[in-house]
């Protein structure tokens, strides 16, 4: 059985990531999306084990010490990180993972997973970015100020992924991220079942 697709989706805080994935799944996107870990305080309607597993400080180090966690990060002073054994068991199984984390966990991931698909979802504009994240109206005008501090910075990792979806009419943004995966589908390193096929080896 061929492998899944690894997919890393980035982008800015507020750009609209999460809206993005929930349209995907809403209409019928096949996918594993990966539940990270976190230090930082659940949001209003965040579930421990569903939105991210919220951990104390100590917990997330000692996940990072038995190397449980595939890669990590440190953003606008929080840990963020992806368990390692799920995205691993679905990817073997076939199934499509998406990894939903910011830039430096994508770096780690291409270091380690080169054959992972980087994503990067860009906002409209800047002034758009900042209307989404203060309307979006989870975070105190402090945090949203600093996760506007870091976007410019992240935009400019935007070169280093293999696509960039903008997410101006969300449903272009979907239907574009579909055919993301219908591309990656397509490549011959993915084809190695059908070629044999073809030629009865
Ligand atoms: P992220 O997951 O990247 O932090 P969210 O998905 O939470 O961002 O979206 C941030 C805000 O922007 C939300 O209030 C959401 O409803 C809004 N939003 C997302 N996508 C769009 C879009 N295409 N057009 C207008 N508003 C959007
Ligand atoms: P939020 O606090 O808004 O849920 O997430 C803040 C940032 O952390 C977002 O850019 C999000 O993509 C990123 N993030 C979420 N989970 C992970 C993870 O497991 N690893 C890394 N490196 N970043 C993550």
């Amino acid at each position: 059985m061929s492998k899944g697709v690894l997919m890393v989706f980035s982008g800015p805080s507020g750009c609209g990531k999460g809206t993005v994935l929930k349209e995907f799944f809403a209409q019928g996107g096949q996918a594993f999306l990966s539940v990270s870990a976190t230090t930082r305080s659940p949001r209003p309607g965040e579930e421990d084990g569903v939105h991210y597993y919220f951990l104390s400080k100590e917990d997330f180090e000692s996940k990072i010490a038995q190397d449980e966690i595939l890669e990590h990060a440190c953003y606008c002073g929080n840990y963020y990180g992806t368990p390692r054994g799920p995205v691993y068991e679905r990817l073997e199984r076939g199934e499509n993972v998406i990894l939903e984390i910011e830039v430096q966990g994508a770096l780690q991931i291409r270091e380690k997973c080169p054959e992972a698909v980087l994503v990067f979802i860009l906002p409209p504009s800047l002034q758009e970015l900042k209307r989404r994240l203060v309307d979006r109206n989870t975070e105190d005008m402090e945090t949203v100020e600093r996760r506007l501090n870091a976007a410019a910075d992240e935009i400019r990792m935007a070169y280093q992924y293999d696509y960039v979806v903008v997410n101006d009419a969300l449903d272009d943004a979907v239907q574009e991220l579909k055919t993301i995966f219908a591309a990656e589908k397509l490549k011959a390193a993915n084809r190695k079942k059908i070629i044999d096929e073809v030629l009865e080896l």
